[in-house]
């Protein structure tokens, strides 16, 4: 069933003559010719991105590689974190996609070789492609945060990947004592989801209010402002006063070093020991971008708006919080967004059709208790190579009653239902 595209002289070959002419790709005498796309990421962008292209030209041969069974997404992840969810309402399948004819390849890509345009994975297997995209998500710098790696990430969770470490940050909660400190050390941009973090907060707090209303909340900040600020600080004042306290940039909040064994988290103006620590610590494209030669010196990768190629290597497209999307913050929204403008330019590209100029809709919910939000919506597009934000966004206003912040946490839970029929199907 799976259509992988083992190399073989005769497709290297012919892989070879399609880089010479757009539409030579290899064919078998007598059959259609097919272009081969291959994704490899299956998140909200990667998934939403093979559907696309699979609904756009159900002729094109999609290949999908993804080495999870089943996707684990990090919108809402902070209520599992609060004990509002559960993981498994986190986590979808990717049945449906292969049912639309996505051939899904539960592989991790180990290689890229664009100038033979291929991909290898960690079985060994090789598959040949006329255009890749690349959709990989982030990977944790741990080598960015003196003494945090990868062992310190057991015992200081970042919980910035959905799975595993949401579950062990929400097991450190629970174990916690009354009277606790919970200390998240927060990077500065780009970093996946700027809003989060502060989400993350709140709802840490709305735990232990309800359960241990002795313990405190501490935000390390590598940043002085952040996004929906205002907004956050009244919900703060008005649901947890005194209970939340951030420690901004300018006022020495940035993290400089942690200890796991003594969980302390040392800044410029000293050193603070948490009960549970949470070090979101700084982040770069997912580690394929860089193998595959599209990552820059930032650990991002540069991208044409209109197209989402690659700025570094041919063939290759990026999107999802891989990608350098200038003024696009790092969400779902986005990432979902950003796969279905990729999917109508491959495919135009493709056909030998020019590209359409994308426009993007990205929408943010903050949700700082049960029925309490607010959002953030933004429209994006290209400009000097680069998207930068346009007219027509906004944000949930500073003053609005109680019942328009609980429509608003109705709203998030529509959203994250659409999001996610829309990516995984
Ligand atoms: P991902 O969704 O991470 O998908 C990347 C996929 O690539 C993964 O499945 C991974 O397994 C796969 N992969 C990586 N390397 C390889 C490889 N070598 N081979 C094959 N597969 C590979 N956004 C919102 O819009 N709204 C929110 O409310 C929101 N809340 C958030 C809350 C938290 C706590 C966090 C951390 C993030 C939140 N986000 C939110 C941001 C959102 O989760 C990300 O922006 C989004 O997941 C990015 O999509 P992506 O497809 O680029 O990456």
């Amino acid at each position: 069933m799976r259509a992988l595209h083992p190399v073989t002289r005769r497709n290297v070959v012919g892989g070879l003559a399609a880089s010479a002419t757009a539409l030579a790709f290899p064919h078998v005498a007598g059959a259609e010719p097919v272009a081969r796309v291959a994704v490899i990421g299956g998140g909200f962008a990667g998934a939403t991105c093979a559907r696309a292209l699979k609904r756009i030209d159900p002729k094109l041969d999609v290949t999908l590689i993804e080495p999870n069974r089943t996707f684990t997404a990090c919108p809402f992840s902070n209520e599992v974190i609060a004990g509002l969810r559960d993981l498994e309402a986190q986590q979808f399948g990717y049945d449906r996609i292969a049912g639309e004819g996505v051939h899904v390849v539960a592989q991790t890509a180990t290689r890229v070789d664009p100038p033979g345009r291929t991909v290898t994975l960690a079985d060994g297997t090789t598959l040949s492609y006329d255009r890749l995209v690349l959709s990989p998500g982030i990977d944790l710098r741990f080598d960015a945060l003196p003494g945090y790696d990868e062992a310190a990430s057991a015992k200081m969770p970042h919980a910035w990947k959905a799975g595993e470490q949401t579950t062990l940050l929400r097991r450190q909660l629970e174990a916690m004592d009354d009277g606790g400190v919970v200390i998240l050390a927060v990077p500065a941009n780009p970093s996946r989801c700027p809003p989060a973090p502060y989400e993350r907060a709140s709802l840490i707090a709305h735990y232990l209010k309800t359960t241990k209303p002795r313990s405190k909340v501490l935000i390390l900040d590598a940043k002085d402002a952040f996004p929906q600020q205002r907004l956050f600080e009244g919900a703060w004042k008005e649901l947890y006063a005194g209970m939340i306290e951030r420690i901004s940039l300018s006022q020495g909040g940035r993290a400089t070093s942690v200890d796991p064994a003594t969980n302390t988290i040392v800044t410029e103006f000293g050193d603070h020991t948490a009960q549970v620590a949470n070090v979101i610590p700084p982040q770069k494209a997912g580690r394929i971008a860089d193998i595959a030669g599209a990552a820059d010196n930032t650990g991002w990768c540069p991208i044409d708006p209109v197209t989402f190629a690659s700025k570094l290597v041919s063939d290759i497209h990026v999107i999802g919080d891989a990608c350098l999307g200038g003024g696009i913050p790092k969400s779902a929204s986005a990432a979902n967004a950003q796969g279905k403008a990729c999917a109508a330019a491959v495919a135009n590209l493709i056909s030998g059709r020019a590209p359409d100029m994308p426009r993007l809709t990205g929408v943010c919910y903050n949700i700082v208790a049960p029925g309490h939000a607010f959002s953030l919506a933004g429209f994006y597009a290209p400009k000097d190579s680069i998207f930068v934000e346009v007219e027509g966004g906004g944000t949930s206003p500073v003053d609005a009653p109680r019942e328009v912040r609980a429509r608003e946490a109705e709203d998030a839970r529509r959203w994250f239902t659409a999001i996610t029929v829309d990516s995984f199907g």
